[in-house]
This record gives C-alpha cells, sequence and structure tokens, in this order.
C-alpha cells in the first residue's frame, strides 16, 4: 500500500532522513517506533508528501507521488488520512462543522455532505456530541473527532503521529480500541508513529525500528509479542 524507496531528507545540512526503504502493506498497522529525534514523524509526513523528499520516491495505493503535478496529488491525497498528537481540531468549529470541513474541498456532492459526516460520527461513538466546541470535549474525545474527520473521505491509509502521546492511559486506550476498528471494519491501512513501546505492542501487526534517521529494522509482532 506503501512504498518508500531511498528516500532522503535534509533540514539545512541536517540529514533527518537517510536514504530509507519501507514497505507497509495493505492491512497492516504498521508501528514505527524510536527515539525522540530518530525522524520518525518526518518519515511519516514523507508519506503523505506533507514534507517533500529530496531524493527517492513515495508510492501509495500504485501512484508514484513524487512523479504526481499538483492538481493530481491533491487528488491521491484524498485517499490518505492524517491524525497528530494535537488534534488540530478548529476550535471555533463544533464537532460536527470539524468533520465537514474535510469534505469542503472534495468532489462528494453538496448534499451528501452531512450524511457523510453523520457516518463518520456514528463510526466513533460521537454523534451526540456533534453541537459541541473542541473545548468541551476530553482529550479522547477530540482525537475521535480528528479520526471521524480522517475518514470522511474514504481514505485507504490513516497515518497517525503520536495519536495518544497527550491522552491517559485510559484514553489511550479507547482511542486505540478505534484505530483497531478502523482498521478491522473498513479495511484501512494503518502507519503509527510512536515513542510509546506499550501503544505499538498493543495494536501494530509490524513494527519499523528507527534511529538516526535510518530503519533500523522492520518486525512482525503476534499477540505474543514481537518476533524477529
Ligand atoms: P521524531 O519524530 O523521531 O522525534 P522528527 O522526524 O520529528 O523525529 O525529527 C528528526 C530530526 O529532524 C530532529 O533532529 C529534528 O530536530 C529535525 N527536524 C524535524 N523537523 C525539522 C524542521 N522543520 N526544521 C529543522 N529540523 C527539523
Ligand atoms: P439532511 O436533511 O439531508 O439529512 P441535514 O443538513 O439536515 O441533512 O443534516 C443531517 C444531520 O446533520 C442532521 O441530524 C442535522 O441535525 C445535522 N447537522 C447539519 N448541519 C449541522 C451543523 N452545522 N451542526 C450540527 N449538526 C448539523
Amino acid at each position: 500500500m506503501i512504498k518508500l524507496h531511498q528516500l532522503s531528507k535534509k533540514y539545512e545540512k541536517f540529514e533527518a532522513i537517510q536514504s530509507v526503504s519501507l514497505t507497509v502493506n495493505k492491512g497492516e498497522i504498521h508501528g514505527i517506533i524510536g527515539a525522540s529525534g530518530a525522524g520518525k514523524s518526518t518519515l511519516l509526513r514523507l508519506m503523505n508528501l506533507l514534507e517533500m523528499p529530496d531524493a527517492g520516491e513515495v508510492e501509495v495505493d500504485g501512484q508514484t507521488l513524487t512523479k504526481l503535478k499538483s492538481r493530481e496529488l491533491r487528488q491521491a491525497r484524498k485517499s490518505i488520512g492524517m491524525i497528530f498528537q494535537h488534534f488540530n481540531l478548529v476550535a471555533n468549529k463544533t464537532v460536527y462543522e470539524n468533520v465537514l470541513v474535510s469534505l469542503e474541498l472534495s468532489n462528494v456532492l453538496r448534499k451528501e455532505r452531512p450524511g457523510r459526516v453523520m457516518e463518520c460520527l456514528r463510526f466513533v461513538g460521537l454523534e451526540s456530541l456533534m453541537e459541541k466546541y473542541p473545548a468541551q470535549l476530553s482529550g479522547g474525545q477530540k482525537q475521535r473527532v480528528a479520526i471521524a474527520r480522517a475518514l470522511a473521505n474514504k481514505p485507504k491509509v490513516l497515518l497517525c503521529d503520536e495519536p495518544t502521546s497527550s491522552l491517559d492511559p485510559n484514553t489511550t486506550a479507547e482511542v486505540l480500541g478505534v484505530l483497531e476498528n478502523v482498521n478491522k471494519s473498513l479495511g484501512v491501512t494503518i502507519v503509527i508513529v510512536s515513542h510509546e513501546m506499550d501503544v505499538i505492542k498493543s495494536i501494530c501487526t509490524k513494527v519499523t525500528v528507527m534511529a538516526n534517521g535510518k530503519v533500523f529494522e522492520t518486525l512482525a509482532t503476534t499477540p505474543q509479542g514481537i518476533q524477529t
């Protein structure tokens, strides 16, 4: 579903990502773990070209994103949802409107948008809070809104940047449960960047370990633990 081929990314002279190749298969919940500064977040943002690589190629769902024109890239990005550590909700919009925003630039017919928004809110269990504003929600609820927003364009891939790092253990479990459901029920391939081994161990089927801008290794996991 995602193929990174010899990707490199520099900030000034600092090589944040050094010739990384990585495959994420369809249906995986693929964890990326490593120390702070290892390049995890940069690698994730390269997967939808939120960051442009200096070298290498990014392929998602059979399309080489690095070869697309900006218009085609906008279209291709619809199949890639993303969520963040700090949720990035719009403070002066309601839960309903925050999800609707992601449909505003899409080619989903206007009259179909409310139904689509409600379907996504129902999926994350937040229908009853649709008139609330982000400030009125718990961290776990905010992240569920962000997941609903990411689902609105029916993505094939969901990129998650430290999705539970601002949450306590209970809400972490709640959000991970929703992500697992997104993977199992909707068939969305998920990539999760985290520095928390417990998070990775609880839901990931593959784990890539990063250090100093490089992939150290990729391991398959099982319910019994990580296998080499
Ligand atoms: P991680 O997610 O593993 O903590 P990051 O991908 O955020 O790592 O960052 C990798 C390295 O690149 C860090 O040393 C960080 O300081 C640097 N870096 C990240 N983003 C930028 C940026 N926009 N400008 C300059 N340096 C950056
Ligand atoms: P339709 O009549 O085609 O079903 P609506 O515009 O009535 O579409 O919206 C469907 C659902 O979304 C309804 O439950 C409605 O109350 C809710 N809804 C629509 N717009 C908003 C909004 N701005 N804020 C909160 N809820 C909304």
